[in-house]
């Protein structure tokens, strides 16, 4: 059997997961939960990265022993987790004895192989980073993440020799252009390792918390060469030379795009250093965006995935973060546009279909469904969804993945339609055909369930259960998903799956009493680790590259790079409304539609376009553009369009539909 060992970041505990963070976790276990289904041994691995001097200030300001603290957020941790179904098979505190084994060991390894040397650091140092600073990184003396004036500290530390390891790098992602993926991110690393990199300290002195360094108990190892060190020690490093020679190298590390360098230059090379082998894969995703802002708990807007998570149960809140983002890039969570694609997803679209089967099998054949004659178009229709969706489930393209599950639905619910079951249920010479139409439907149910399984676990298992299918789900391999035209499927009625909900325009934060309650999960319960693990929000210190600053400009310096034109947010959009701008010859105020959500913007083109015809039309507009106030209207957003000298402007559009809220680049 091959093996497949998968790894999400570790939390900083300082504060409970949000939405962003269970984001990582939940597409990690889609991943292992598929590489299961495909018939991998796949580990999955998930922990707490304690180390953290906020770890330590924090349970200080509440008065409480630091691992005490760690523990009751390790239990907070683990308590959201197994609510989100997360299939992890072990769960590491970086506090833990196997933990500090393995991390000293590799730290020795490191300095047998002569990498480890004495010297001062001097400099800024960001606690809330937990990072060095160089001068300029900091934006007006202040950590431009966290917007606070990074600490001065001199004092002893061990330095690791990352110079050393430049060119071995330079070396491994040539030779391995998979090893970080998306490729935005490895041009990113390349850029970085092309300019050549500089030792790092790996030790913090005169701090009580963390991991001591081998022969030096004044100093601490650095927290984010402790966390790292994690992914090894999980499996055994240092502890279980069998476990980890079964496991190790990791076939990949998900990690938040903000984190690459520590995972595709410091740890790397803290392996090459070691004399161990570096994992096989980083995949770097994007964040989730709650109304197109990045999450911030300070900011209110963090969303608890508990509360996402119980309005209608987990899956839908897996299916949304799945299916609307796809995996690599950002993506946005709205109530509204979560509400909208549970009501078209499921309720309307799967719970539909669902429904439709059972009553049909119990109106027309007692429950009891067998094939009759050769399948109709379903079947060819669903082997090639089946095809594609494992070409994108391999490739990570979760959200393609999901689309291809869905697109036998959308088949099936087409094929009720089409073929009018009621309409041949009333001639009996057709009773044969009937028969089949009925099988072939509870057959493509059943395979889009069989894919559904690792992005909805529960109802995936429900939905197997009510259309026959004998094999427990955790038994299931993709082979399942291959179309069966055989057997006699005792088909179960049961409560509707999703009713429908009114989409709400300003919600209240109360959960849904009326929504079902998530049953206990038929499938392997999370584990009750004893551990828990590091944080995809880290705070990194900046992995980009500043380009120098010459007074001359360089050749090619009126070009941008593509993370300069990425900066700017193109968006599709669709105008609902339009009204000239009263005493304006050239503007007009729209209202559009990104998909999640809606916005006010004011145009220069009513020369060229009267109201009524913008109405329906799908436009181009820059998503993030300050606010403007024109005529008094506030404007967030600008319309593309071409403005040809002394003629009207064109808007910008496209010759096929394109959905609201489209990146455009
Ligand atoms: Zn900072």
């Amino acid at each position: 059997m091959p093996r497949f060992y998968i790894t999400t970041a570790i939390d900083y505990v300082n504060s409970r997961p949000h939405l962003g963070t269970a984001y990582e976790k939940i597409a990690a276990d889609v991943i292992a939960r598929y590489k299961r289904l495909a018939g991998f041994e796949t580990r999955f691995v998930m922990g707490n990265d304690e180390h953290s001097q906020n770890v330590f200030k924090k349970a200080r300001e509440n008065g409480e022993d630091p691992l005490a603290y760690c523990d009751r957020m390790a239990r907070e941790f683990l308590d959201v987790w197994a609510r989100l179904d997360l299939s992890f098979d072990d769960f590491i505190r970086t506090t833990e004895p196997r933990h500090m084994a393995g991390v000293q060991e590799l730290v020795r390894r490191m300095t047998a192989a002569g990498d480890i040397y004495e010297g001062h650091y001097e400099g800024w140092y960001c606690v809330s980073c937990e990072a060095f600073k160089q001068e300029k990184d900091l934006v007006d003396g202040l950590c431009p993440i966290h917007r606070t004036k990074p600490d001065w500290i001199r004092e002893k530390n061990y330095f690791f020799r990352l110079s050393k390891y430049t060119q071995p790098l330079l070396d491994h992602f040539r030779a391995q252009p998979e090893f970080l993926v998306p490729d935005i991110r490895r041009n990113e690393i390349l850029r970085l390792l092309e300019s050549g990199l500089d030792d790092i300290s790996v030790s913090r002195a005169g701090q009580a918390w963390g991991i001591p360094m081998p022969d030096d108990p004044g100093s601490v190892i650095y927290v984010w060469v402790d966390a790292l060190i994690n992914y090894a020690t999980a499996v055994g490093f240092g502890t279980d030379q069998a476990l980890f020679e079964t496991w190790w190298p990791a076939d990949l590390h998900v990690i938040g795009k903000d984190i690459t360098r520590f995972h595709c230059v410091i740890w790397p090379a803290m392996l090459m250093s070691a004399g161990l082998p570096v994992p096989r894969q980083v995949f770097g995703h994007g964040w989730v965006h709650f109304r197109g802002e990045k999450m911030s708990k300070s900011l209110g807007t963090a969303i608890e995935p508990l509360e996402a998570a119980q309005k209608f149960g987990p899956d839908p809140l897996r299916l949304y973060l799945v299916k609307e983002i796809a995996f690599g890039s950002d993506g946005d969570f709205t109530w509204e546009r979560f509400e909208e694609r549970y009501n078209v997803d499921l309720a309307n679209n799967l719970g539909n279909l669902v429904s439709r089967v059972a009553t049909m099998a119990e109106k027309y054949r007692e429950g009891r469904l067998a094939a009759a004659e050769a399948p109709g178009r379903l079947a060819e229709l669903s082997a090639s969804a089946v095809a594609e969706y494992r070409g994108h489930m391999d490739a990570f393209a979760l959200e393609a993945g999901a689309a291809a599950a869905f697109r036998i639905v959308d088949a099936a619910n087409e094929y009720i339609a089409s073929t009018e079951p009621w309409a041949l249920a009333r001639d009996a010479a057709q009773a044969a055909r009937l028969s089949q139409v009925l099988f072939d439907v509870a057959e493509a149910l059943r395979v889009a369930a069989v894919l559904l399984l690792p992005i909805m676990p529960r109802s995936a298992a429900e939905i197997l259960r009510r259309v026959g299918e004998t094999t427990p789900p955790g038994q299931l391999t993709l082979d399942a998903a291959n179309w069966r035209n055989d057997g006699t499927r005792v088909i179960i009625k049961g409560a509707a799956m999703w009713p429908r909900v009114d989409l709400t325009s300003s919600r209240s934060t109360s959960v849904d009493e009326t929504a079902p309650a998530p049953a206990p999960s038929a499938e392997k319960p999370a584990p009750s680790a004893q551990s828990p693990a590091p944080s995809a929000q880290n705070p990194a210190p900046s992995a980009s590259v500043s380009a120098p600053s010459a007074s001359v400009p360089a050749p090619g310096a009126d070009k941008i790079s593509i993370d300069d034109f990425m900066k700017v947010d193109l968006r599709v959009a669709k105008v609902l409304t339009a009204e000239k701008v009263p005493n304006s010859r050239k503007l007009v105020k729209l209202s559009i539609d990104l998909g999640t959500e809606q916005r006010t913007l004011v145009a220069g083109i009513a020369e060229a376009y009267e109201p009524e015809q913008l109405v329906g039309r799908t436009i181009v507009m820059v998503f993030n553009l300050k606010p403007a106030k024109l005529m008094g209207i506030e404007s967030n957003g600008m319309v593309l369009a071409a403005r040809p000298d002394g003629r009207k402007p064109t808007l910008a559009g496209f010759d096929a539909e394109v959905r609201p809220g489209t990146r455009v680049r």
